[in-house]
Order: C-alpha cells, then structure tokens, then sequence
C-alpha cells in the first residue's frame, strides 16, 4: 500500500482499478542501426503505414453513417497522405543515408512536413500540422507496439491516472465509468482541474510521479476531500473508505435538498448564485442545482472540442442552447480566451516562450479580427433570446476595453444593415484577473456595467506563480493578503461606480472564502454547479455580522498561513460536515 498527497481539485471518494492514459509523448529510440539492419527497419515502416492504412480505413467506415461526415473527411485527408510515396521514400531514405530507426525516420520526416505547414499564412494549412501530426502518432503506435488506452468505449469503471491530461481530453470523459482522476501534474485551478471539478467526480493533482507508483489495473482510492491516493490499499482501508464514502454520499445528498430553498443569510440578505460553465449542457445541471443563471460562459471550448474553427451558427446554436434553459436570468457569454493552456489546434504548433504572458484571451482576439467578430456577431443574434450580456477576458488597460468595444460596435452596425435584430443595451462587462486592471479599476468603470473578479489568473498574476505548475503549488493562494488587498480594491471601486460587481474564479467555488468575500461586499458570485448546495448551505447558515467580522479579522492578517487556518476554522465552526 502506497499513499501519496496531492492537491484536492474536486471532492468524494473513489475506490476501484486504475486506467492509466498514455502522455502521448512517445520515446522515439535514437540509436544508431547497423547496415544489416536496414532492410528490417524499412519492412517495419512498410508494415506500419500498411496497418495504419487498414486501422483508418475501418475508421472510415465507421463513421460513414449519419451525422460522421466532418470526422469521415478528416480520415480521408490522413489516408491521402499515408498513400503518398514520396512521403514513404523521404522516411525510408532517412534509414538508408542515416542508419536511424524506423520510428527515429517516421517522426523526422513528419515533423518536418508539419513545421512546414505551419509557417504557410494560410490558417486553413497551418491547421493541416495537427493532422501531420495525428498521422505521426498512429505510426508511432503501430511502430512501439503501444496501443492508446480507449477512453471512449470503457465498459467498466475506472479511476483515470495520467501524468497530465488537456481540458478537452478530460471533458471527453464519459462519468458514468471514469470514476476519478489522479494526475501527476496540473493545479487547482488550471483549466483542466476547472473541467474535472464541472464533471462531479472526485480529482487529486500535483501528485508528481503518481503514475511511476501505479500499473493499469492495481486498485486506487482517491480521496478528493483531502488530496490523497491510496495504490494497492489493505483490506482495513479500503473499509474505512467505503464507510467515509457513504457518509459523504449522505452529507451531498442532504445539501441537495436545500437546492429549492434561496440564497438567503440569517438576516435576510440575499445572495445571487450563478454557475461556470464551459459546454451548454452544462447550462441544466447549473439549474438544477439551484443556480441562478449563468456568470461565467467559457465559450473557447466551443474551439477546444472542434478539428476546425466553428462557424457563426456554431456559435449561435450554443448560446441559444444555453439561454434556452434560462431565458429571463442572466447569461454572461465571455467573449473566446484561448492561448496559454487553452490552445486552438493550429497554436499547439507554435508554442510561446512564456504563454500565460503572450498572445492569449482578449489579445488574441484583437489580432484575430475575422474570428472575433464571428463570436460577436452570434452573440448579438441570440442577445434577442434573453438576459445575454458579454464579458471581455484578460484586460489589462483602458486601450484594449475601447478597441474591443470598437469592435463590437462595428458588428452592431453590421447587423444594423443586414436588418437583423440584437439587444442595443446588451450589457459589456470584463473580467478583472491583471493588477493592472484591479489597479486602474476606477477608469475602466466608466465604460463597463459590471466587473467579474477571476481570481484564478488574478492570482497567478499577482504572485508570479504559475497556476498550472504543481512545483509552486504551494505558493499559489487567492486568500494571499497581497491578492485580497487587490480584490478589496476593485469591490471599493465598483461600489463607488455603482456597477455591479461579481466573482467568478475558482475561490467563489471554495467554502473556507465565502464568508470573506460576503464581508468584503460581494453579492454576486459564479461557481463550478457541484459546489453550489454547500456554498448556499453557509450562505444560508450565517448572518452578515459574521461575515463583516471575518473579513475585517482577515484583512487585518499578513500572513497567507495565518488567513487560510483562520478561514478554515472559521468556515468549519458553521459546516462542519465538510471539512
Ligand atoms: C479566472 O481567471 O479566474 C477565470 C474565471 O477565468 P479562467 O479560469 O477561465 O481563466
Ligand atoms: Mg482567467
């Protein structure tokens, strides 16, 4: 039995066998082949793009049915290339002139071909690299014998382990067999631990070299509550965790019973509890968990889950889908925040030297003009639908809010003279998560109705520390007196603005900081749905002195060991279940 400690990303208990998915990064040998040995390595190539070619062609057929027909095209494209002689001979050259290995061959000659591709201006071929690259990793896997780990067609439950999975591989997973994850990288709020924690299942991360301690098929409990996995646990732990996990069961099932019941404090003051989202399905687990409407609309992953860039009725349908299930509540789309960890498939190609400081979110929106405008003119058509209002990601300066208010002018008027109809008044709102905005809050005031606080990248950016690096995890904390002097600012400057002010980063999603930032006069927050009955349980277990002391007794704090032992005491005297 191996016990290991991690970061609790999203809470419950799971006990059952471990599948551990491949990194994809393939150790490709490098040694030198004798003379001799070329002849087998070219029938090696030759066989693997022969099974390659009947693995896609069965793939093919698969997806000739109805609604395959994107996917079917994409495997067209790779079979044309696996078909190219001059490909097979510029790899097979490789081993005669070089004495590499096939898979040394295979993957130099494909790279090749892809960084070719990525310098062509045109996006259509730039993106054409993944799929080099996707054809790259099905020779490879025929070539090292290593099969992918089939997440998609489990028939038995699993915990998941991975040494670091993408937001968009871990939103592909089906809950009803993927039970839990543990990862040996990643953050509590990097973006994959936001989709894990949105899919309810217990999620421990930072746990460094997780999966050199596990083999596919050992049993693993993980423990989401306190950031522990357990490898190959004794008979009396698993015991003690199969009871823990029933009176968890028990706790969650009583906190959803207070879903129907309102946001409300001891003494009446009531709080408005609005959900995160990154899929529009997502839009009814947020109802039924008694969220109020939508704060937070993560719309890029409308790009992350697609081979190509979606189109304005993409766009369009999800949104209409969304303010379908809350047609007279709020809906805050947030325009596309790609780049850093959320990368398009042509960005993967062309990586930053430092990305969460680069070309990403509202940056990268005002260089790609065409695509932006795309997304607002969609937003615009379904602001008709509902209580729509667009929320600009990553300010940093006055500039960069009127550019991109310029911009969505420009698509009113083109709506204008094409006759179609918008929301004139759509309410703009942009999030706060740079010092430079919270510093400047005052002037940015004046051109925005409201202000949304995403203390996940205000905090990576306030204290320099990566928030997907698991090696200074413990350095990264939004209850840091130097972040919440930040967040005490804004909500003043709001306040003084009379614009409405709300949180939306993963610290709202957090028990131990709800009272603060009632205290600090917040009224509005927006949260991961699974969390909402125990949010709204303290909400609804407090008064508003309590919170006014907490906040004031925190403020007063310098150090972030002492805020969090103080919160966490605080928070457990009111829900003691949950800690
Ligand atoms: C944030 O940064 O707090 C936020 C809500 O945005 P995201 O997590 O999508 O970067
Ligand atoms: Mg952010």
């Amino acid at each position: 039995m191996e016990i290991k400690k991690g970061i609790a990303v999203s809470p419950g208990i799971a006990i059952t066998r471990a599948l551990i998915i491949d990194s994809e990064d393939y150790r490709i040998p490098r040694r030198k082949i004798m003379p001799s040995q070329r002849m087998t390595e070219i029938r090696r190539i030759r066989n693997a793009f022969k099974d390659a070619i009947g693995e896609l062609t069965r793939l093919e057929v698969v997806q000739s049915g109805a609604g395959g027909g994107k996917i079917k095209d994409i495997f067209a494209v790779h079979l044309r290339f696996l078909h190219d002689r001059s490909l097979r001979k510029r790899i097979t050259d490789l081993v005669h002139s070089g004495s590499v290995t096939a898979e040394y061959a295979v993957s130099t000659a494909l790279r090749e071909v892809a960084s070719h591709f990525t310098k062509v201006k045109d996006t259509y071929i730039s993106e054409r690299a993944a799929d080099i690259y996707d054809i790259e990793r099905r020779l490879l896997r025929q070539l090292l014998g290593k099969r992918r780990e089939d997440v998609g067609h489990l028939t038995e439950e699993v915990v998941v382990v991975a040494r670091e999975l993408s937001p968009t591989q871990t939103a592909g997973f089906n809950t009803e067999f993927v039970k839990g994850i543990a990862t040996d990288a990643g953050g509590r709020t990097s973006h994959t631990a936001i989709v894990a924690r949105s899919l309810g299942i217990p999620v421990v991360m930072a746990l460094e070299d997780f999966t050199e301690a596990v083999t596919g098929g050992d049993t693993v409990i993980i423990d989401g509550n306190r950031g522990i996995v357990i490898v190959n646990p004794n008979s009396e732990t698993i015991r003690q965790y199969e009871e823990y996990s029933l009176e968890f069961a028990e706790l969650e099932h009583k906190l959803d019973a207070i879903k129907e019941k309102p946001a409300v404090t001891r003494d009446g003051v009531k709080i408005t509890l609005l959900g995160n989202i990154e899929f529009p399905d997502e839009a009814e687990l947020v109802l039924q968990k008694g969220g109020e409407g939508i704060g937070l609309y993560r719309t890029e992953f409308l790009y992350l889950n697609s081979p190509s860039e979606p189109t304005e009725e993409d766009h369009y349908q999800a949104y209409a889908e969304t303010i379908g299930v809350f047609k007279h509540r709020p809906v805050i789309i947030r325009t596309l925040d790609l780049g850093a960890d959320k990368y398009t498939q042509s960005k993967r190609f062309a990586p930053e030297p430092n990305p969460f400081l680069g070309l990403r979110s509202i940056r990268f929106c005002l260089q790609n003009l065409m695509m932006f405008k795309t997304q607002l003119h969609a937003i615009l058509r379904a602001s008709v639908l509902g209580e729509v209002k667009v929320m600009f990601p990553l300010i940093t300066n006055l500039q960069e809010l009127m550019q991109a208010k310029m911009i969505l002018r420009d698509v009113m008027e083109d709506l204008d003279e094409e006759s179609v109809a918008y929301n004139k008044d759509i309410q703009i709102g942009i999030m706060i998560e740079t010092p430079s905005a919270a510093l400047t809050g005052s002037a940015l005031a004046r051109d925005v109705a409201f202000f949304s606080i995403g203390t996940n990248d205000l905090t990576q950016y306030t204290l320099a520390v990566d928030r997907g690096n698991e090696r200074v995890s413990t350095l990264y904390s939004s209850v840091d007196p130097a972040v919440l002097r930040l967040i005490r600012t804004v909500i003043q400057d709001a306040h003084k603005a009379q614009i409405d002010i709300n949180i939306c980063g993963e610290m709202a999603s957090e028990p131990q900081c709800i009272m603060l930032l009632m205290g600090m006069g917040v009224r509005t927050i927006s949260l991961a749905p699974p969390m909402m009955p125990e949010i709204k349980q303290i909400i609804r277990s407090v008064t508003m002195e309590d919170c006014n002391n907490v906040a004031r007794k925190t403020l007063g704090m310098n150090s972030e060991r002492q805020i969090s032992n103080y919160l966490r005491d605080a928070t457990r005297k009111i829900l003691p279940e949950a800690f």
